[in-house]
């Protein structure tokens, strides 16, 4: 049961609630699950992503490998790695830290790997399985909005939930998860005339744009639930898409940033990997 303080869905506390549990449940039945990273590049960002990804592994007891190039190797060479970690049988999960440096087909290298070890759910397969309601692993941010809702017993049944944002790795793969619960969903993005004509009509709004403080508290409905996903760096603080201050005055239950969805999206890669290793058993 959630014993509500606020109305803030702390998912920093629930991140460690479900890492402590992977990480009992790892330890109980002998589990040896690993995650192998490719970098390419040496995109700042992806190594902070990369050392926290590490450290989540670390703590409960996923082992972690990365395999670094430099964005002068050749794509072949990078595919050819990826078949042979497909073939090892004591890799689970493998992951291409995104984006790519300019050149690479970020496409053609996500879809050498073989679906059963995509704990990003970025494949073909992996995708095509989602929208067909078939066992699949699931895009990580996506899972962890998902897995955040179904905590707090936010019931999406018949809800009219709207995202604002359809990129392949946020908006899409959660409109297949809204739509498994029953919920009623609409899609805003660049090219929708007035997003405010559907955010105010949203039970439950989740918005994963990049663009700080697009949604403002006109454009929500008085006590919606609220999903911030964006994470936007203003000097030295992180800001979401959402406004917070304002909204969340009026939201019954609403996401901060930082400690929102970030550290969701991190525990359900752990959760992939997890998933992958039993799967492929
Ligand atoms: P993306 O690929 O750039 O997609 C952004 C989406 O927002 C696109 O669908 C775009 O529309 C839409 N959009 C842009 N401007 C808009 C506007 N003014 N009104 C309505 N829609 C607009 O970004 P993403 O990868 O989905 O990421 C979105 C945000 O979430 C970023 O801040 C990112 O850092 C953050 N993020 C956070 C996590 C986490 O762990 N918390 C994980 C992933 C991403 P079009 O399709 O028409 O271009």
């Amino acid at each position: 049961m959630v014993i509500m303080m606020s109305n803030i869905m702390d998912g920093k506390a629930l991140s460690l609630k479900i890492k402590e549990e992977l990480k009992n449940e790892i330890e109980k039945n002998n589990l040896t699950p690993s995650l192998n990273v490719i970098q390419i590049g040496d995109n700042k960002a992806s190594e902070v992503y990369i050392r926290n990804k590490k450290k989540a592994c670390m703590d409960v007891g996923i082992n972690f490998d990365l395999i670094k190039f430099s964005d002068t190797i050749s794509e072949d060479v990078v595919i050819n790695e990826i078949k042979r970690l497909n073939d090892d049988i004591n890799v689970n999960g493998i992951l291409v830290q995104l984006p790519l440096p300019d050149g690479f087909n970020t496409s053609k290298i996500i879809n050498s790997i073989t679906p059963l070890k995509d704990v990003d759910g970025l494949t073909y397969v992996n995708v095509g399985n989602l929208v067909l309601e078939q066992e699949c692993l699931v895009s990580c941010t996506p899972l962890g909005v998902i897995t955040m809702l179904e905590y707090y017993n936010v019931d999406l049944k018949g809800k009219n939930v709207c995202i604002v944002g359809r990129s392949n790795l946020v908006g899409k793969p959660l409109i297949q998860l809204f739509l498994q619960k029953d919920a009623t969903v609409s899609v805003c993005h660049s090219k929708s005339y007035d997003i405010k004509e559907y955010t105010k009509k949203a039970d439950i709004l989740v918005v994963a744009v990049g663009h700080p403080n697009l949604i403002t508290k006109d454009m929500v409905k008085e006590d919606a639930i609220v999903v911030d996903v964006g994470i936007n760096k203003e000097g030295n603080s992180l800001l979401g898409d959402v406004c917070f201050d304002e909204v969340s005055k009026k939201a019954s239950l609403i996401t901060p940033v930082p400690g929102g969805i970030g550290p969701m999206t991190v525990v359900s890669l752990l959760k992939n990997i997890v998933k992958a290793y039993k799967l492929q058993r």
